[in-house]
């Protein structure tokens, strides 16, 4: 309503009253005074910045002034979204709105406004609620105290020493609220509550990690099979890690490598293992196939006979023609071919610590010089080539030179 039109208004009223009385001198003397000082009020009003507006009242105090009641309807559905309550409605009491005159610096807005209200309900509580993912789920006196409750259960599993970064896995906040008097919770409910949250908390780690050496085999062609010797000792390296180590509530479940410093490089270990063939006369095997007793034995070590004048140098053994010979242990071939000295083709196998095996009176050779064989390879066929009889398998084993039973070993 525009200042004028409630004059006009006023007017026709006090006209109304006088409408039926006889005019008096005094009459129109009084009309004239109360029309001139309405007048003036309405001049001052006019040329003052008075403006109308409405009084918000409970109970006769003057909570509030809003220019209209649009205001109220908007600051009352904004009050309520400040209640911690379903039925927020029932906490805001219905005040009286009265015309009035004010200054344009006196109207409240719609915030404070809605702030009036709130402060003049009887069952509400100022106070922060403590919203998980969206949910407000206790109450407590106010924001800073809050707070300082959160970081202490945030830095709960800080590793000292460290740089840390923590949060709450839940969406956390804190907002200002009323809450109803009856819904405001204690003190162990908030602590329960954040008791509850979980902690992601990502720390920065410097620590010495052990480097494994390697091991790393050299073949030496020297040494004979088996052989076996550390050529260097191996020693861990040592290096510094930065490592991002990501706990939940204290329990590490990712560990990533941010930086590497290397502080000592390991030194590999080298392990030498001899290639020759292996050594001494343990483990022959029969140069045969199948059983030995399959053989018949036509001369033994050391005999004399019609055929050996000087004692035998080794063992015959009567076997088909063509029949397999093998190598009675691993070693590197030192001859293979005919001699006229009465072992026809055979075959000299070296097998290290000066221990040789003769295989004699083949009738085909399948083995080089210098070639390495391993044990049970077939290295010729039965004959009965250079000084013999018949098919058979003369088997000879010396040790250093010297000529052994061979019976002791295969
Ligand atoms: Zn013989």
């Amino acid at each position: 309503m525009q200042p004028m039109e409630v004059f006009l208004l006023m007017f026709n009223k006090v006209m109304g009253v006088f409408k039926n009385v006889k005019i008096t001198k005094y009459i129109v003397m009084l009309m004239s005074f109360l029309a001139v000082s309405a007048l003036l009020i309405v001049l001052s009003i006019v040329f003052s910045d008075a403006v109308l507006a409405y009084n918000v009242e409970y109970d006769g105090a003057v909570i509030a002034q809003i220019e209209d009641k649009k205001v109220f309807k908007n600051a009352k559905f904004l009050a309520e979204e400040c209640i911690a309550s379903d039925n927020a409605e029932e906490y805001i009491n219905t005040p009286e709105l009265l015309l009035t005159l004010t200054l344009p610096d006196r109207i409240d807005n719609c915030a404070q406004t809605a702030h009036a209200l709130l402060e003049n309900s009887s069952n509400l509580i100022k106070c922060v609620a403590l919203n998980v993912d969206g949910e407000q789920v206790a109450f407590y006196k106010d924001h800073d105290s809050l707070q300082a409750i959160l970081d202490k259960k945030l830095k709960e599993y800080d590793v000292s020493g460290f740089e840390n970064e923590s949060e709450f896995i839940q969406n956390v906040e804190i907002t200002e609220v009323y809450c109803p008097s009856d819904k405001y919770t204690d003190e162990t409910e908030i602590f329960k509550k954040i008791d509850s949250l979980i902690v992601k908390t990502t720390t920065k780690v410097t620590r010495e990690v052990s480097v494994a050496y390697k091991s790393i085999t050299k073949k030496d062609s020297k040494k004979f099979v088996g052989y076996y010797a550390i050529g260097q000792k191996g020693v861990n390296g040592i290096n510094n890690n930065v490592e991002s180590v990501v706990c939940i509530n204290g329990r590490e479940i990712k560990r990533t490598k941010l930086e590497q410093e290397v502080v000592k490089e390991p030194i590999n270990e080298i392990i030498v293992i001899g290639t020759a063939a292996s050594s001494g006369t343990s483990g022959m095997i029969f140069p045969l196939p199948g059983a030995k007793s399959n053989y018949p034995i036509t001369a033994y070590f050391g005999a004399i006979d019609s055929v050996h004048a000087t004692p035998h140098k080794g063992m015959d053994f009567s076997a088909p023609y063509g029949t397999n010979i093998f190598a009675a242990k691993g070693g590197r071939v030192i001859y293979a071919g005919h001699s006229s000295n009465g072992y026809g083709y055979h075959v000299i196998i070296s097998h290290g610590n000066g221990v040789n095996t003769v295989y004699a009176h083949a009738s085909k050779l399948l083995v080089k010089k210098g070639e390495t064989v391993t044990q049970g390879q077939v290295i010729a066929k039965v004959g009965s080539t250079g000084w013999s009889t018949g098919n058979h398998l003369h088997f000879e084993i010396t040790v250093n030179g010297r000529y052994v039973n061979p019976g002791s070993y295969i």
